[in-house]
This record gives structure tokens, sequence and C-alpha cells, in this order.
């Protein structure tokens, strides 16, 4: 085997074909296995079964379609079902053992039928792109639900699953835009809702990896739908010492030369995913997750992988490996092949203690959002729908609701998510423009008009001008991620020793006011730790507290206000360094990110913290806004009583530290470390947006003198 590398990544092996393995090793072999057709003839060239030019022109289709071999996949599958066990043939999620009605495409009698999730059916996940559905709607499900009456034109990545699904001897399958009555809002919020099903219990899911729409097809089903596999011809001397490969054959003795055949391998699974536009969607990310076992259809190969063999891909040509050289140890595309759901099932919470389970859950959770959010949507209100399989499952786990994208078990962690970048909130749109379009007179290093996200202009240095509209979609508040459109981190607890314990929450008591009616409490984690051992933790719509005299308010036109009692600080007690530092990216510790961070300064100028920068607070820290910034406050909302080494984040050239250590103790009396987030409570009536996160050595908070107040935030 020959490493082929792509720059620093290995992206395949270079293998010799011969004729003890050309009916495997290459991806039409088995053509060549069924027709009995010889290897000298199949590389000879003179016929076209790897697609080589012929004289006539159209070696493409007379002799081989370049399909897939369709008895191969049914071994993969039938392999799987019958030896695999409990792995993959269970649904992982305990909610998912109920049979629930599902809407599944008869492809033997052409037609909708109401089933179940119990029935044998296949599952499709694909990129619908701007293409004509040909959607079920509430005026064509009846007919549709008639023997041979689904219409003749879909698109084609929906057509060929049909026949893929047939080919393989089946009868079911379910796709969304067929299989959900697509305007019909009950059915929709049914079926959104219980994704974790309908993709759990699916026997295997088809994965469209190719092309950005559903026109784009599974490539091989139809003959023509894929390009021949190259195979390289190289003569070379017998015998040669630089190649441990010598064939016996007369015409090699005869001449003195070997002709060698060779074919790469297919590009490992994690790459294709890498580059392929479905594994950018949001709504993609569960389906995968969710599924016992995946049919992956790229432009060149299918591949397959099922839950026993998470890093083991199976492909046309055999195993495909994924590499593990050094540089790719880490990265997010090796990443790409592994589910954190499974490794959490798997891996088992049960016998754990409370404390540790939710540890354990929390972690799983954080990476989930940490992948999810950085994908794309075409709908931004879908950021909850897309992703409410993947809460059911986790659901099972929290023993608990999950508000807003965040789990009422752990509110006081999930809270403290990061921007990954400069991000807008939903709905709002940013218009980034440089420098060149602000009018002339400045050159750079001038002042500029900065807007801020009030609509109000502050006079900034900047090198670029960051502007907001007004259309914050309100039903997806600023404290949790789904507020903000664009990838968020859980840079907080990133590189945390995994004997600490979780931070101890300084949140007694959580109030949500749920679509600006009714108040609900939510235990702080510390009764919980009491609830989850018994019934688990839920909503309950107790009458809120009348804790410090300060009522909870609900407002009809700020839904989901959460509200809590808090120690806080004037954001003015401490300075905001306008020095920053580019963190890395997750993957690759020495490329920074697009997301930098700010010292904390105290009152004498020593480093006491860490800011995250945040879209439209730009101007934070930089003396331009006194007015402004007087109105943003710091939230005390947990507590880490010992401080690790690297706690702070990384960049390229190392830590950044979090506080001077010449000031702070790292260990002892005094030493710790705040958890905070940044409120601006500029909206008025008494409500707040969160704008960002930020981290402050215990003592640096203590001596600020933290106030208690109610906190509100819209
Ligand atoms: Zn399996």
């Amino acid at each position: 085997m020959l490493k082929v590398a792509y720059g620093m990544q290995e992206v395949g092996d270079l293998r010799i074909v011969t004729e003890s393995n050309y009916t495997t090793a290459l991806r039409q072999g088995w053509e060549a296995r069924e027709q009995q057709v010889s290897f000298q003839d199949f590389v000879s060239g003179t016929n076209d079964w790897l697609g080589k030019a012929s004289s006539r022109g159209d070696a493409l289709d007379s002799v081989t379609g370049q399909q897939v071999d369709l008895h191969l996949l049914r071994r993969w599958l039938t392999d799987c079902e019958l030896n695999h066990g409990e792995a993959c043939n269970s649904s992982l999620y305990s909610r998912s053992n109920a049979d629930l009605p599902l809407v599944l495409i008869d492809v033997i009698d052409n037609c909708l039928v109401s089933a179940s999730s119990g029935a044998k059916y296949f599952a499709l996940s694909y990129v619908w792109g701007a293409v004509d559905m040909s959607p079920t709607l509430l005026g064509n499900y009846k007919s549709r639900c008639q023997k041979n009456c689904l219409p003749q034109q879909f698109p084609n990545t929906i057509a060929d699953a049909i026949t893929l699904v047939r080919a393989l001897d089946e009868r079911y399958l379910w796709v969304d835009a067929l299989c959900i009555v697509q305007d019909d809002p009950e059915h929709k919020e049914r079926d959104i809702a219980r994704m974790d099903v309908i993709y759990s219990h699916a026997f295997a899911t088809v994965v469209a990896l190719h092309g950005a729409n559903a026109d784009a097809g599974l490539p091989g089903m139809r003959p023509g739908t894929r390009s021949p596999q190259q195979v390289e011809t190289l003569v070379i001397d017998a015998g040669s010492e630089d190649l441990d490969y010598s064939p016996d054959t007369k015409s090699a003795q005869g001449r003195g030369k070997v002709t060698l055949h060779l074919v790469a391998t297919p590009r490992p699974l994690d790459l294709v995913l890498g580059t392929s536009c479905w594994e950018t969607r949001g709504w993609t990310f569960q389906e995968r997750l969710l599924s016992r076992r995946c049919l992956y259809f790229s432009d060149r190969y299918v591949y397959f992988q099922c839950g026993r063999w998470r890093d083991k891909v199976l492909s046309e040509c055999g195993i495909n490996s994924t590499p593990r050289s050094k540089q790719r140890a880490n990265s997010a595309l090796e990443a790409s092949l592994s589910n954190p759901l499974t490794d959490l099932y798997h891996g088992g919470v049960t016998g754990l203690d409370p404390e540790q389970s939710l540890a354990k859950t929390f972690a799983t959770y954080v990476r989930l959002v940490d992948k999810y959010t950085a994908r794309k949507l075409s709908c931004e209100a879908d950021i909850i729908n897309a992703f409410m399989g993947t809460f059911a499952a986790l659901n099972e786990l929290f023993q608990s609701d999950i508000l807003c994208g965040l789990p009422v078990a752990a509110l006081d962690l999930a809270m403290l998510w990061a921007p990954a970048r400069r991000t807008p909130r939903r709905g709002h749109t940013m218009h980034t423009q440089g420098f060149q379009n602000m009018g002339s007179g400045h050159a750079l290093g001038q002042p500029a008009l900065v807007p801020t996200n009030r609509n109000t202009d502050v006079l900034a240095w900047a090198p670029q001008m960051q502007t907001f509209d007004d259309r914050v979609d309100r039903r997806f508040p600023s404290w949790s991620w789904v507020g903000w459109t664009g990838p968020v981190e859980y840079r907080l607890y990133y590189g945390m020793p995994r004997h600490l314990p979780l931070p101890a929450s300084l949140i007694e008591e959580f109030v949500i006011v749920v679509d600006g009616k009714g108040l609900q409490t939510i235990p702080g984690r510390k009764q919980q730790r009491v609830a989850l051992t018994s019934q688990g933790c839920h909503l309950t719509s107790a009458a809120p507290k009348d804790f410090a005299a300060d009522k909870p308010i609900a407002s009809p036109s700020l839904p989901n206000v959460l509200q809590f009692l808090a120690s806080t600080v004037p954001l003015s007690t401490f300075t905001v360094s306008t020095e920053q530092e580019y963190i890395s990216t997750t993957d690759h510790i020495h490329s920074s990110s697009q997301q930098a961070v700010h010292h904390i300064l105290d009152g004498k100028g020593k480093r006491c913290g860490l800011w995250w920068e945040q879209a439209g607070y730009l101007y934070v820290g930089r003396g331009l806004n006194a007015e402004a910034e007087s109105k943003m406050i710091l939230v005390g909302v947990s507590r880490h009583d010992a401080i690790w080494d690297s706690c702070g984040p990384y960049r390229a050239e190392g830590e950044i530290k979090l506080f001077d250590e010449k000031v702070y103790p790292v260990s002892g009396t005094g030493s710790g470390l705040i958890n905070v987030i940044a409120v601006d409570l500029d909206m008025g009536h008494e409500f707040g947006e969160r704008i960002t996160v930020a981290r402050i050595h215990a003592l640096a908070w203590e001596e600020a003198g933290p106030v208690k107040r109610m906190v509100r935030l819209a």
C-alpha cells in the first residue's frame, strides 16, 4: 500500500490491482465477476469496463453504467442485522420503544400508507435546496394514499431512494417531504418533535451526500451517474528493489518489464463528509446521529457505517479506514464520524451518582451544541425544530425538559455558552462595511462611527463597521444560544480536568415567563440533586416566591423571559481592556478562530479575568460610550472552587492567562473562578439582554462588592 497525502492530510492509498483481487479491489469488479470477464480483458482497455475512452466514443454507457452492486449493499445490511446484535438493532432511546404512527411510502404499491414506527422502513437524509419537492399537502394526501397514485416525477434523490428500496426487495421508505403533510401544522409539529423515533427506528438511513439539492440523485443508482474509477498503468523493471512486488508472468520475464495496475482507494468517508453540503446543514445533523446504520451515497462510492463499527467504514472497495496520522488526531474532520449521542448511551450513565450522570450528559450536550450551531439553516426560525430529535434523546438522560435549547436540569451550566465569533441576534441582519464604503475622509486609523445593537452610533477606532436592523426575533431569547445566529462554544469548560466537580451554581431558583403568560419555577441545581433521583426535573407551575420583594414581571411582548436573583456588579467597576487576543480554533490549536477575548482589569489595573467579544458591543472598554456601558452589569452564575492548570483559553502562542498570578492566588484561600454573564439593561421595563460571557477571579469578584438583585433576561 502506498499512502497518498494532500498537503498534511492522508487521503487514501494506492493499491495494486492483480488477477487475484480485481473483482473486489475495483468498484465495478462485481460486474466482471458476474459476467466472468478475465483480468486481462478487464484491464487491457480492449473493452470499456473501466470506462476507458474507446473509438466508439460511448464508453460510459455502452458496456457498464458504473452502477452500484446492490448485492453488496444487501450483504452489508443483512450482516449488520443478523450479526451485530444490540448495538445495531435496538433503539437506544427508551422513549422510542413505543411504536408511533407514521406515514410511509409503500414502494411496491406506489402510494402512501398509514403505518407505525414498528414497521421495517428506510429513511432518507438529504438536502432540499431550491427544488420543486412535489410535497404531500392536505390537498393531495388522500389521493396519494390510493394504490399507484404517487406522481411520476419526484426530485432525483427521492426517485432514486424509492428505486433503491425496491431493488433491495424492501417495501417502506420515509421521506420528510412526502411523509409529513407539509401544510398541516399539526402533523408537522407532531413529526418534528419525534425525529428521534423516526430515524432511530428506521432500518437504515440512506444519506444523499452528493450535490447541494434534492435533484442531485444517488450516484450509481441510474446508469451513467458516476464517472469510471481511474486505473493507472505503470511499466517498471522486473525485480526492482524499489518495489516489493514481482509477478511471475511470461510476458514480464520475456521483456524484463512488469506492468502494474494501480487504483486509488476511496477517499475516507470523514473527508467526503467534510467537503459535502449535506454535512453543513442544520437538519441533517441529527439525522445521522439518531440513525442505526447509514448508507452514504457520495459522487464516486457508496459507504456503510453502523452502530457496531463507529470508526470502521465499509465501501464498495472494501474497508475504508480512517487515516490516523498525528496531524489529524484531533481534527474536526475525524470527529465528524463520531457520534456523541451513541457514545453516551453505550458508555452509560446508569450506576453513576446524579452529579456524575449530569456532568457526563452535559459534556455530550456541549459537544452536540458546539457542532450543531456551526451549521446552516435555510429558515432561521428552525433552530430549535431541527434539533428536537436530539433534545428528545438527551431528555432521557437529563431527566429534564429542554427550554429554548437549554436543559432545565443544568440551566446555570448551559447559560454559559460563548460566541465562537461575533454573532448577531436571531432575526437581525448584520452588515459589515469596509472603510471604502464609509465616505471620504476616513483613512485607516481615523475614528469611524460604529452603530451599536441599539441603533446609536458611537465613535470608534475600528477597521470595519457593523450595522444592525432592529428585527430581533424575540421568540428566541438572548439568554440561550438559540437567540443568536452563529456558532457557539462552551469554551469555559474546555480543558477542565474530569476529577473536578461541576462549578457550583450561584443561582437558587429561576422563574421563566413562558410566552408572556404563565410563570414557572425551575429549582437551581442544588435542590435538583434530590429531584433527579426521584422523578427528574420538570417544569412546575408553582407560584413563584416573592423573593427580595421583587416579583417576576410578565411582558406580553417579550416571551420566554428568564428571571432570577443573583449577585451582580456594574461593568464600570472593572475595565474591559482594548487589547484583544484571538483564541485558537477548537480543532487546531495553532490557528486562530474568529473569536477574540479581552482582559478584564480590576480597579488597580491588574488583570483579573477575560471577556468574550460580541458583535454590537465592540465599543465596550474603549471609553467611547460611557452612558451605554453604565447600563451593563456582570451577573455571577457559577463558581469553581479549584483553579486548574490552563483554565484560560488557548491561542496560537499558548494559553491566555485568566488573571495576574502575582496578584491573585492560584490555590488556597481566596482562590476560585466566577463564571459570569454580561447583561445590557438598556431594554427598558426592567428587562435586559445577555451580551456575552466572562470569567473573573473570585477574589476580584468579592472585592468588587457584588449586590443581589433581580435579573430579568429576554
Ligand atoms: Zn451493524
